[in-house]
């Protein structure tokens, strides 16, 4: 009797599914599909093109950057394909990488990438590279792409599925399937959800998904005068009816015209909902607390100075200190000894807990990425395998696993791709 290999569908050509579907070539016949003509639609405008696709330093750093519930999860597939072992791959395909950090580019080498720090790019190419080499391993392992062929239906055999997609007239049977279909941001790229409704038609639980790495709308007149303005190393914290949430993130922040943007604020706006208020500590460039003591001490030892210098002793741009000073009540022109320690310890409280109020995050159109998905509690998070249903794997960012900006999305989605592809048919 003629060997008949197995068979698995990869339904998303995302990088998750290209790193499946790479590596399940090497256990039996593999069909990609896609909805789009090309994989890689979202992966080819990552990082304006040139993809940040990992970020470098040690694991246990980098696993802060995931949303604490997502960490133990993520972290076994992160442990199997270290940075390391993801740049090392594409390596040994010709595609060198440098890495950015403050400024400065250095060539990275695959070997030093936990002992380094900052964002890692390929050094040319940029994602059309990453692409290409994964779609050369899948053809080299004789897997087959369908691209412009979307998935509609997914049903259990005794055997294995049955995958309806748009091409075929009939479902095809695998034995096998992976779900790699994204979330349901920047639509336009074909990840519209489609991985939810097919994961939830097979007995899935759908943590609810929300925009994530996108910007808040605040009320104007909270931000009058704002727009445009940068602080440095802030802590972003989440305030829900008056109780601050667990998670916080921590980098830049930019008042924009409609609220708040920059790395932190786009981190943090997955915690984020209309009705919550947005707390910002200052960190830069000097402590609050030493601030607020100076400006006692300076309000003892020359009262008669005007508040005008106090305020310029917080470093903070001339815009935010008009802010802290409209709403701990002080004037520019008031003398120190006349604003009173009240005020003053105002001025110190602002300083490490200045709220916006969120009106709402910008939605799935602009928003980088998903949060929520498939639960990981219904994953076996060493195999990917769904535990509801045998021979049914998950991968990428139609799981529940959102990163911050940094690469983080993509090494997650290489990294359990590669993870869901190696573990079927165990
Ligand atoms: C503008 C932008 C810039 C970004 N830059 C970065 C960056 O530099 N670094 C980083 O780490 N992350 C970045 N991200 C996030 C990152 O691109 C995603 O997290 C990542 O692509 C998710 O990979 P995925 O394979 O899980 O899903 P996707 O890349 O979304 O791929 C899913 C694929 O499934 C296909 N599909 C969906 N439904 C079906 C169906 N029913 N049938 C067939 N096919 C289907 C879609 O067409 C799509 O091609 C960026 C995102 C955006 C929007």
């Amino acid at each position: 009797m003629r060997y008949q290999p197995k068979r698995v569908a990869v339904i998303g050509a995302g990088p998750a599914g290209l790193a499946a579907a790479a590596e399940a070539v090497k256990k039996g016949h593999v069909v990609l599909y896609d909805k789009n003509r090309d994989a890689g639609a979202k992966l080819l405008i990552s990082g304006s093109g040139q993809c940040n696709i990992a970020s470098a330093g040690p694991l246990e750093e980098r696993l802060l950057h995931y949303p604490a519930h997502a960490r133990e999860c993520i972290a076994h597939a992160l442990k199997v394909h270290t940075v390391s072992n993801l740049l090392a791959w594409f390596e040994q395909r010709g595609i060198c990488f440098e890495v950015r950090h403050e400024g400065t580019k250095s060539p990275l080498a695959s070997k030093n990438a936990e002992r380094v720090r900052g964002k890692i790019f390929p050094a040319e190419g940029g994602a059309a590279s990453i692409r290409d080499a994964l779609m050369h391993e899948i053809v080299k392992g004789g897997g087959e792409f369908s691209g412009q062929d979307a998935v509609h239906k997914i049903e259990r055999t005794d055997t294995g599925f049955k995958v309806y997609a748009l091409k075929s007239q009939a479902a095809e049977l695998y034995h096998a399937v992976i779900i790699s279909c994204g979330g349901m941001s920047w639509p336009q790229t074909g990840s519209t959800g489609d991985g939810y409704r097919m994961a939830g038609e097979l007995g899935h639980t759908i943590i609810k998904p929300v925009p994530a790495l996108t910007s808040v709308v605040c009320p104007d007149e909270e931000i009058a005068g704002l727009a445009g303005v940068a602080l440095r190393a802030v802590r972003v914290r989440v305030v829900r009816k008056g109780v601050q949430l667990e998670e916080s993130r921590t980098g830049d922040v930019l008042f924009t015209h409609r609220g708040l943007s920059g790395p932190a604020i786009l981190d943090a706006s997955f915690l984020m909902r209309g009705g919550d208020s947005v707390s910002l500590e200052s960190l830069d460039p000097r402590d609050a607390q030493e601030c607020i003591a100076r400006v006692m001490q300076l309000a003892e030892s020359a009262g008669s100075a005007r508040m005008s210098r106090a305020l310029e002793m917080t470093g903070l741009p001339r815009a935010v200190q008009d802010t802290l000073a409209q709403r701990a009540g002080i004037d520019r022109a008031d003398r120190l000894a006349s604003t009173g320690k009240k005020r003053i310890a105002e001025l110190g409280r602002l300083l490490v807990d200045l709220r916006f109020s969120v009106r709402g995050v910008v939605g799935m159109e602009q928003a980088m990425c998903t949060a929520g998905g498939v639960s990981l509690d219904e994953i076996d998070c060493m195999t990917m395998q769904s535990k509801k249903v045998p021979g049914l794997f998950f991968c990428g960012e139609v799981l529940d696993v959102n990163g911050d900006c940094g690469g983080y999305n993509i090494h997650a989605a290489l990294a359990s791709g590669w993870l869901a592809g190696k573990s079927v048919f165990l």
